[in-house]
């Protein structure tokens, strides 16, 4: 192979688009078709049976006993905030780089995010967290980010030590398993987007699960109005005698067009994530060894694995590659694919976001996130520094397995590896960009 780089005028790796079928996502057959007319043609987008129907189906895939859909991700981890009883003054435990729809929620309830730091895997690193524990700790908030699944042995012992309760946020890795068991089932509970973009995807819709029916009877009370009622609330609940309101003043109903898409979608959900694990391992495999980078990626043989494989990216060492920075690494990669793949980033860490500082939600004159809290948590941002210099970029979300197309551009990655000196010795330095996003992934 040609080692002149594409960035500096040699010939690209990649020099013709791959087959759009390589990335589709989500895949939608006639059946989601037929189900979305279905819902069309009876004019039952706002009823619930179809969505009832979805909930059950989802709850015996991850094998819990409550399921509740939420028009969004967003809402059911607000739900999932509600129905553990987090409130003003409490502290919940938050992994600094994730999205802001894991953790923001806090403002509506008066309660304090603290970010821990990461691991090189971009998961919580749970020998941060009990730094961040005090007595007003409540919860953990474990993210099992683009996919990796949060190492749950470790977490779940700390809560147990201090007595913490957990909530899960699945949005990048429905189906996924640690150590044999599925993603979203170790916590007291869990919440996910199932929106357009993520691995299972199906509109804008979000689902709450638990095994706890006093958690599963306070989320349907949070944005429920119509199953705030005693056929879904018993007596045992404090939220007993507020029927027929929506408690948190939201109204979090599913779409059922969204949900009778999720039906279909979840019954090949499975097989086509074992496609995507095939692919995207094969592509990593292809990678071993190569200079300045590694898969974030899952070891299998322990039954763990990382369900769609959503954004996937690999951690990026710039030391191993003569300080070349992530931006300008990504930049040399997409002259080689010609194509709008490899971005540095992943989302920015939350605690460098001005509204964990100052922004005063409820016009109390202070910071709403420290409203209730006699600490300055702000102050101790600064100890999140260290996951603001772990580097990523992004490579081929793959959704089918094309032997010669995972090998085409796992060839990209490698040669820009290979030949990185090139790009260093260029006197100008691109400077070591920000690498990353608040939202929003690249095109892919
Ligand atoms: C997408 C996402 C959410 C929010 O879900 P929506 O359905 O977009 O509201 C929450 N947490 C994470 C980690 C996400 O990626």
């Amino acid at each position: 192979m040609e080692k002149k780089l594409a960035y500096f005028g040699g010939t690209p790796v990649i020099g013709e688009k791959a087959p759009e079928s390589l990335f589709r996502w989500p895949i939608i057959t006639e059946e989601d078709e037929a189900a979305a007319l279905a819902v069309i043609r009876n004019n039952a987008f706002s009823g619930i049976d179809i969505t009832e129907k979805f909930q059950d189906e989802f709850a015996a895939f991850l094998g819990v006993k409550h399921a509740v859909c939420y028009c969004n991700g967003t809402l059911s981890l607000a739900a999932a905030m509600f129905a553990i009883g987090l409130g003003a003054g409490d502290e919940i435990i938050c992994p600094t780089k994730t999205y802001w729809g894991s953790i923001t929620q806090t403002v509506t309830f008066g309660a304090t995010p603290v970010f821990c730091n990461i691991t090189d895997m971009l998961s919580m690193d749970p020998a941060d967290i009990e730094r961040c524990i005090t007595e007003r700790t409540k919860a953990l908030m474990v993210v099992h980010y683009f996919a990796y699944p949060a190492d749950m042995d470790a977490i779940m012992a700390i809560a147990k030590k201090h007595n913490l309760l957990v909530i899960e946020d699945v949005s990048h890795a429905q189906g996924g398993m640690y150590k044999g068991r599925r993603l979203g089932t170790f916590g007291d509970v869990a919440a996910m987007s199932l929106m357009s973009g993520k691995s299972f995807a199906a509109g804008e819709l979000g689902i709450l699960v638990t095994n706890t029916r006093a958690y599963y009877e306070r989320a349907l009370a949070y944005a429920h109005y119509e199953r705030n009622n005693k056929n879904y609330i018993t007596e045992s609940c404090d939220l007993h005698p507020y029927a027929g309101i929506a408690l948190g003043g939201v109204k979090g109903r599913a779409n059922q067009l969204c949900s009778a898409m999720a039906r279909v979608q979840l019954k090949y959900y499975d097989a086509r994530c074992a496609e995507i694990r095939r692919a995207m391992n094969y592509f990593w495999d292809l990678l071993e060894g190569a200079r300045g980078i590694r898969a974030i990626r899952v070891d299998e043989s322990e039954g763990s694995n990382m369900g769609g494989w959503y954004c996937p990216h690999g951690a990026y060492y710039p030391a191993e590659l003569g300080g070349l920075s992530v931006g300008k690494f990504c930049e040399a990669v997409r002259a080689e694919l010609g194509g709008d793949i490899c971005w540095a980033g992943g989302n920015y860490c939350l605690h460098t976001h001005e509204a964990f500082h100052t922004f005063d939600f409820n016009h109390l004159g202070r910071p709403t996130r420290v409203a209730y809290c006699d600490r300055d948590m702000v102050g101790e941002d600064a100890l999140c520094r260290p996951s603001e210099e772990k580097y990523c970029f992004s490579v081929p979300w793959f959704k089918h397995f094309d032997k010669e197309w995972i090998e085409r551009y796992a060839a990209a990655y490698r040669k820009v590896c290979e030949n990185y000196k090139e790009l260093t010795e260029e006197n100008e330095q691109s400077p070591a960009d920000a690498a990353g996003r608040w939202y929003g992934t690249s095109n892919q």
